[in-house]
């Protein structure tokens, strides 16, 4: 039988009338991160900490988070085990160091310097949140990251503040300004839009991207925020995402490939204000991530390690499989090979999150937050 949800496809020894795919994972599969729906992890996502310095209304509570005591963290040394086995053993072919924030991690120029010297050809980038990062950008620059990814939601001190419960925009600008200078782009920015608070900043927040030739990429507001705050009806959709960048720009869905990639990428010309019509030139691109509206899960190609050693295989995943606590009792490499592509057989079909899934039994939101898991 052939399961297609996406690309690449698995070839499975079963028939429709053999019922669902099993749960265990048969033996004699090659050594690669695949799932029971023929799709293949090669995207690492590796939270490096869950400690962050902002509180994203969308993402934590003000006060009261409970962070991970510093020995339950992985060390340089456990990640670089790690990533060694999910790069040279199972087929990951790209990592993204996320947190919470991992620039508040004190040795993050170490685990990337010492990742860079075990594969010199892996591109690693960061998601981060920019604080600091114009004086740290240099030495990650030169320790081997690719790029960064910065999440920004506003260009509005008053608006960034009330969304990050931190006042500070100008250092977020000052971390895009020196993530650009050292060399760690292209920098991409992420936006989330809250409705009745930044959301009719859409199309100033591209406006100003395309200035600096950054690609912004709207994120839809997902159900991981720790205090459990979100409504359907607060998250603004792909579609509204679009109207609200309407009525400044013409966007045209640019055709290639997707790839995996979680955003939706679309060209962007200028609408002339007296016609309505596009203007020749494109001005750059801006990519939309519907996670919730228009879910991409048969194509993902996406393995989590959160911060504390554990692998999800899906940032809505109920179950999470403990490769630090194996690592730490002594394990061999080919038991944290099995560990993990277990952990990947098992991934579920789709996260249950979209319209027909949400407020149904399909859909049940994670105990975790994003900056638990790593985003
Ligand atoms: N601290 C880093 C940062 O701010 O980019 C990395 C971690 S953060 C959890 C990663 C990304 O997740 C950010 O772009 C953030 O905006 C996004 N995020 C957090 N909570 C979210 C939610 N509930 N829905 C959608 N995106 C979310």
């Amino acid at each position: 039988m052939t399961i297609q949800l996406g690309i690449p496809v698995l070839r499975l020894a079963r028939n429709n009338s053999q019922g669902p795919a099993p749960t265990s994972r048969p033996a004699g599969l090659p050594s690669k991160l695949l799932d029971r729906f023929g799709r293949q992890a090669t995207d690492m996502r590796l939270s490096v900490t869950d400690k962050c310095n902002l509180r994203c209304t969308y993402c934590m509570p003000a006060d009261g988070m409970q962070w991970l005591p510093k020995e339950a963290v992985m060390t340089a040394g456990e990640i670089e085990r790690i990533v060694g086995i999910g790069v040279e053993r199972l087929g990951v072919r790209e990592l993204r160091i996320t947190g919470g924030e991992p620039l508040v991690r004190p040795d993050l120029v170490e685990v990337i310097a010492t990742l860079r010297a075990r594969h010199p050809e892996l591109p690693i980038s960061m998601t981060t949140n920019g604080v600091g990062l114009d004086k740290k950008a240099e030495a990650l620059k030169e320790a081997g990251l690719t790029r960064v990814n910065v999440s920004l939601d506003s260009l509005h001190e008053e608006v960034f503040s009330q969304l990050t419960r931190r006042p500070f925009l100008g250092k977020v600008l000052a971390g895009v300004e020196g993530a650009r200078a050292a060399g760690l782009g292209p920098v991409k920015i992420n936006a989330v839009l809250m409705r009745g608070v930044n959301d009719q900043e859409a199309p100033e927040l591209l406006e100003w991207a395309l200035q600096r030739d950054i690609e912004l990429r709207f994120i839809e507001q997902m159900p991981l925020d720790a205090q459990r705050g979100w409504t359907e009806h607060g998250m603004i959709t792909a579609p509204e995402i679009r109207a609200l960048l309407s009525a400044e720009f013409v966007l045209e869905r640019d055709r290639r490939q997707r790839d995996g990639a979680p955003a939706e990428r679309f060209e962007v010309r200028r609408r002339h204000a007296a016609t309505g019509e596009a203007s020749g030139t494109v001005l750059g691109t801006v990519g939309i991530i519907a996670s919730v509206s228009e879910p991409f899960c048969s194509d993902c190609r996406r393995t989590r390690v959160t911060a504390e050693g554990k692998i999800m295989s899906c940032l809505f995943s109920r179950e999470e499989f403990d490769i630090l606590a194996l690592l730490r009792a002594g394990a061999e490499d080919d038991e944290l090979m099995h560990l993990w592509q277990d952990a990947m057989w098992k991934k579920p079909r789709a996260h249950g999150m979209d319209h027909a899934g949400l407020g149904t039994e399909d859909f049940v939101q994670p105990d975790r937050s994003m900056s638990a898991i790593g985003g």
